[in-house]
């Protein structure tokens, strides 16, 4: 898809808060630093819209960017920080658990992992969370480009073996250096549209 229109809408915490535009909406997941924003931005044809929102210290957010006024994605804090207090931690999941439990418009959860390396206990987490919820999720394994090509094949394996990848969530080899994977991934969103 080549994107033109992007706008980012709200950035919201509470469900009153939400857009009322009843589109589908993506929700983009992933450990901080995995690729998410870079993910983001290739996907819309941007250098940088997608804000670093998921530093400690920066408020913790959804932000909803409507893409062409067909649909939106809506970034999530990323997890897994270290550095982030149990207070701010609780506060994370209280503000993911009544989106994702709640938003009608939510169709699937496009969750970001680093195909270099076998996905984390919080990426496991996070997974089994959205599972355990009935959610649909593509897989982005992202940072293709940093593994030779004879090795993408294992790394998806060891990638979806860990997460113990369910047959219907698809997994697409990405690279937001190199634009990898970038029809594929809106191809997998568009089967939920
Ligand atoms: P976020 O915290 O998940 O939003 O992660 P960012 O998108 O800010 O990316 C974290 C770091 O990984 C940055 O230095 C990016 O340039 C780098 N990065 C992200 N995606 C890729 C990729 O596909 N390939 C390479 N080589 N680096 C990437």
């Amino acid at each position: 898809m080549k994107v033109n229109d992007v706008e980012l809408v709200i950035s919201a915490v509470r469900p009153e808060q939400y857009p009322e535009d009843r589109l589908p909406e993506f929700a983009l997941a992933g450990r901080s630093n995995v690729g998410k924003s870079s993910f983001i931005n290739k996907m819309i044809g941007r250098k940088s819209m997608a804000r670093i929102s998921s530093k400690p210290g920066k408020t913790q957010t959804l932000n909803f960017y409507k893409i062409e006024e067909t649909l939106f994605f809506v970034d999530v804090p990323g997890y897994g920080f270290a550095k982030v207090s149990k207070k701010e931690r609780e506060a994370w999941g209280r503000m993911i658990e009544t989106y994702i439990t709640s938003r009608e418009e939510l169709q699937a959860v496009v969750m970001i992992v680093d195909l270099r390396h076998p996905p984390t206990n919080d990426d496991i987490m996070m997974y089994d969370f959205l599972k355990h919820h009935d959610l649909p999720c593509i897989i982005i394994a992202t940072k293709a480009d940093k593994i030779p090509k004879g090795k993408w094949q294992k790394h998806l394996k060891v990638t979806k073996e860990t997460l113990d990848l369910e047959k219907e969530d698809q997994i697409v080899l990405f690279s937001s250096e190199t634009g990898l994977g970038k029809d594929e991934a809106w191809n997998a969103i568009k089967r939920f549209m």
